[in-house]
């Protein structure tokens, strides 16, 4: 039985919500072969939104009919099979490029409306989906890249990530919400998957239930970036691991009825968290769940911002897992046909996408790893990056983004190896750049941020950029960082930057990071 819409009838509902009501973001999956057919000027302008449902997003600019399109890669874990198809994908309609994002989630650009069919047809035919990749549904879960290998974490939680995924996917009960919705579920103890900055996140936590050590998850609620970030508020409640899903539907529910649906701009959970808090919300949950346990003990530890590089053993005997850097997540197909290769090669055949769009090859047997690492491929995308390639991370910016101010893939990148050829630190510095206040890169949580601005020059506007310092989600002391004063032209970043880190290498006491700084 559908579901009511509790909101239908409010006068106040923004331009998009009377769209949503019209019709369901998920319609689009109706129409797109026709349009496939039909070409992409046949398609009317007020079904473009409607197309991030289906992972969709029309590229900069918007009339000369590309498309971007984010495939979901639950917990970031893709078997041979999938990565080829992904590869190939890239090859033959994306100019040989593919994009991994900060949700481990996988970006192709210049696709064009002809494709699309045959490109779903390619993903279902390996269980890949772009489906609810975008729009106002639950994104692409982030979960524990290190998921039944991690010889720390708290238990495999693979299952458990595949379960929910599986149970949201073109679900129309939950394809309307009020905007777009993150999940985390990660039993990774260093909190690989960033658990305060989704609406939702699992983290791992023990209780003890009847005198007997239980392995479960806290529930975290409310927290998010884009203009006003906000960290998670921490519920008084303990999850089970077969109370996950229930939950996940719970706080879901909670977001669809509740959520504001007024302005887009305070539509996210965040602001319905922070106006409740913690207290209200976990009654609400407990009035659809029924009782809960109150919460336990957080197993958390400091914090490793999902960078994995090196090789290290897993909970399997004689295997191993190698973490290798993607400059600013950025392959070329090719690049990831050759891994996927590789990863059967020498292994099981099967790659981990990392929120620090970086990769993972795991399941390597100890006497294959000296083999592995002299492929050509590793000069490039290599175990041991210099320090500041391999602490950059960047959202797509002006070359794709609509929404975007400045450039910001290539520039980041430039920026990092102009930094490690002139700067030597014995500590990594966390850089991370963004082309607007939406903050797909993630700069609140990063050492030094640089948020993408355009400001007025001598002939006109020009690109600028905001630096903020001292980000952290260490568990103790998580924070966003803070904005300097002033802003700096984008060519002056580098030579800015330089500036910046010697200083702080002349001052800082021994053993001090740029965080403690
Ligand atoms: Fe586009 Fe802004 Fe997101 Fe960058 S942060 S990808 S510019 S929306």
């Amino acid at each position: 039985m559908a579901y009511t819409k509790v909101w239908a009838d409010d006068p106040n509902l923004n331009e998009m919500e009377k769209k949503k009501l019209q019709k369901d973001g998920l319609d689009i999956l109706n129409d797109i072969e026709r349009y496939a057919q039909e070409g992409f000027a046949s398609i009317p302008k007020d079904q473009w939104d409607y197309f991030k449902w289906a992972g969709l997003y029309l590229q900069r600019p918007k009339e000369d009919g590309y498309f971007m399109m984010r495939v979901n890669i639950p917990s970031g874990i893709l078997t041979y099979a999938q990565a080829e198809v992904l590869a190939g994908i890239g090859r033959d309609y994306g100019r040989n490029l593919v994009d991994i994002t900060t949700r481990q989630a996988v970006q192709f650009h210049w696709l064009e409306i002809e494709h699309i069919p045959d490109i779903f047809k390619r993903l279902a035919s390996v269980g890949l989906s772009s489906v609810g990749a975008c729009g106002d549904i639950l994104r692409t879960i982030v979960g524990n890249p290190l998921a039944g290998i991690d010889p720390h974490e708290l238990l495999d939680t693979t299952e458990i990530v595949q379960e929910v995924y599986h149970f949201f996917q073109r679900n129309y009960d939950f394809s309307n919400l009020p905007r777009k919705y993150k999940m985390s579920i990660s039993a990774n103890v260093h909190n690989a998957a960033n658990a305060h900055i989704h609406c939702v996140s699992f983290v791992p936590a023990t209780k003890v239930i009847d005198g007997e050590e239980v392995v479960g998850f806290h529930l975290w609620v409310g927290g998010g970036l884009s203009a006003k970030p906000y960290l998670a508020q921490e519920l008084d409640v303990f999850i089970r691991p077969e109370q996950v899903k229930a939950a996940a539907i719970a706080v879901t529910t909670i977001f669809r009825d509740y959520g504001y649906r007024h302005k887009r701009h305070r539509a996210r959970l965040k602001f319905l968290v922070a106006d409740w808090g913690a207290e209200k919300f976990k009654d609400k949950l407990v009035e659809l769940m029924g009782e809960l346990p109150s919460k336990g003990t957080t197993q958390l530890k400091e914090w490793n911002a999902g960078y994995f590089y090196g090789v290290h053993p897993q909970k399997q005997e004689g295997l191993n897992y190698i973490g290798f850097n993607v400059p600013v997540g950025r392959l070329s197909a090719d690049e990831l046909w050759e891994l996927a290769r590789i990863s059967k090669t020498y292994g099981q055949g099967e790659i981990r996408t990392c929120n620090s769009q970086n990769v993972v090859i795991p399941h390597i047997p100890d006497d294959q790893v000296d083999k592995l690492l002299k492929e050509p491929i590793f000069k490039r995308i290599t175990i041991d990056p210099p320090s500041f390639t391999a602490y950059s991370v960047s959202c797509t910016g002006i070359e794709y983004c609509n929404l975007a101010l400045v450039e910001t893939k290539e520039r980041m990148k430039q920026v990092a190896e102009y930094l490690d050829r002139e700067v030597e630190l014995d500590i990594p510095v966390r850089l991370h750049m963004t082309g607007c206040p939406n903050s797909c890169g993630q700069r609140q949580i990063a050492d030094i941020g640089l948020q993408g601005v355009l400001m007025k020059g001598e002939s006109g506007m020009v690109e600028a950029f905001d630096i903020y310092v001292g980000g952290t989600l260490e568990v103790e002391h998580a924070q966003f960082n803070q904005k300097l004063k002033g802003r700096i032209l984008a060519e002056d970043v580098a030579p800015v930057l330089k500036q910046l880190l010697l200083y702080f290498k002349e001052n800082r006491k021994s053993h001090e990071t740029f965080f403690d700084f």
